[in-house]
């Protein structure tokens, strides 16, 4: 057998055909599959407008600057995730300041995020990690409460659902992205959910140069729209091509969703009984409503940083996918560099970032694979424990 990736994206005719229907029609953006892709995505949230965008990136970048946040403004965040949901905060100018994360969900800690709340928070960017929604309901309590907004990242978690509620509804706006190794894919792409028209038009028109709305709308060229710029904008757009893929991968959520539970639910049997691992913690009663983005176990604390960089390597070796899911961001040298932060800051999130194991996880991924992930990842620890002796 050959290599198993870290992640595989799950295309088939229809999507091929979806494309390559788009590159005949001649209308390659600003088109029918947007707004298409923009309906489905929204309704699938509970939510009246979506906004499609070139990345999630673009999209949480927008939403900030949207919502006018900017320098002077603080925006409380998780130091546990990918490095996007913290520098999309410094891409609209203001002050990420990190809170640490509830060991058990991996999410924002609700008490420690209120006692974090200052005068200069003017928002919450939280993240549902590794597609986990815990918390989303009382961090939005807690936003209400104190009068701040809250912006879902919502780029790991599209199709969960949290106390009866989807992700992507809790907060003023969420965002979702379409990289290759998440829930649907579009190659790149991300969509703005929101319920609020005002915004959703003002994001419409900044990830179009700052056109008016309409500007594609009727004879642009003559009315002059096409050159109109109202305010500052970017080409964060997104083309007919990549959504009508969305489009064609939105159709298949569910099936998605189901063949990623089963392989979680494979993962869980043959890792259940291991001593040394911590598996990702499902409560029960709600295994319907996680939306699996990726399969993340973690060492027990009697391993160390170096322990886990050698298994992942070991495992890599033998030619299976493995990652450190995620380093903490405020550890990075230009997070460390500009804001000061140093080993310490946040221990619970630290500690846990040393010891974790992103391991394949993929809609395709068969019995026997699974199989051979578990065994392998089990010989690396085994051989970490005799060199311990
Ligand atoms: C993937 C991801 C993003 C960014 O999405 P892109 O489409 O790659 O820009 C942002 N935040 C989190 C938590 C993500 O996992």
């Amino acid at each position: 057998m050959s290599e198993i990736p870290l992640s595989q994206p799950d295309i088939n005719e229809s999507d091929i055909l979806a494309v390559t229907s788009v590159m005949r029609s001649g209308r390659l953006s600003i088109g029918p599959r947007q707004d298409l892709f923009e309906q489905m995505v929204a309704e699938r949230c509970s939510r009246t407008q979506g906004v499609a965008v070139s990345s999630g990136t673009a999209g949480l970048h927008m939403v900030l600057e949207a919502l006018g946040i900017g320098p002077g403004d603080e925006v409380i965040t998780t130091p546990f995730s990918f490095v996007a949901s913290a520098n999309c905060i410094l891409m609209a100018g203001a002050k990420p300041v990190f809170v640490d994360i509830d060991p058990a969900s991996l999410n924002l800690d609700p008490a420690r995020l209120e006692a974090a709340i200052t005068d200069k928070t003017k928002a919450i960017l939280a993240v549902e990690i590794f597609g986990n929604p815990k918390h989303m309901d009382r961090i939005a309590q807690i936003a209400g409460a104190h009068e701040i907004i809250l912006i879902e990242d919502a780029c790991e978690g599209l199709g969960g659902v949290h106390m009866g509620k989807p992700v992507g509804s809790f907060g003023r706006a969420a965002v979702f992205g379409f990289y290759p190794n998440k829930q649907i894919t579009t190659g790149e792409g991300g969509m703005i959910v929101t319920d609020d028209d005002r915004l959703a038009d003002l994001c419409r028109s900044m990830r179009n140069q700052g056109r008016p709305v309409d500007a594609h709308k009727g004879d642009a060229n003559k009315s002059g729209a096409w050159l109109a710029h109202e305010r500052m904008g970017y080409n964060y757009r997104m083309s007919e091509i990549t959504a009508a893929l969305g489009c064609s991968q939105m159709e298949r959520l569910d099936t998605f969703l189901s063949a990623r539970r089963n392989v979680a639910g494979m993962y869980m049997r043959r890792l259940m009984d291991f001593d040394d691992l911590i598996l990702p913690n499902v409560q029960p009663g709600t295994e319907e409503d996680m939306s699996w983005f990726v399969f993340v176990v973690r060492l027990s604390d009697q391993y160390a940083h170096v322990e886990r960089d050698r298994i992942i390597t070991g495992m890599r070796r033998h030619e299976v996918g493995a990652s450190n899911y995620f380093p903490c961001i405020h550890l990075q040298p230009f997070y460390r560099e500009m804001l000061g932060h140093k080993k310490g800051d946040f221990p619970v999130s630290e500690s846990i970032s040393e010891r974790t194991i992103a391991l394949p996880f993929f809609n395709r991924m068969d019995e026997t694979q699974v199989e051979l992930v578990c065994h392998t990842l089990k010989v690396m620890i085994q051989r970490e424990q005799l060199l311990k002796r």
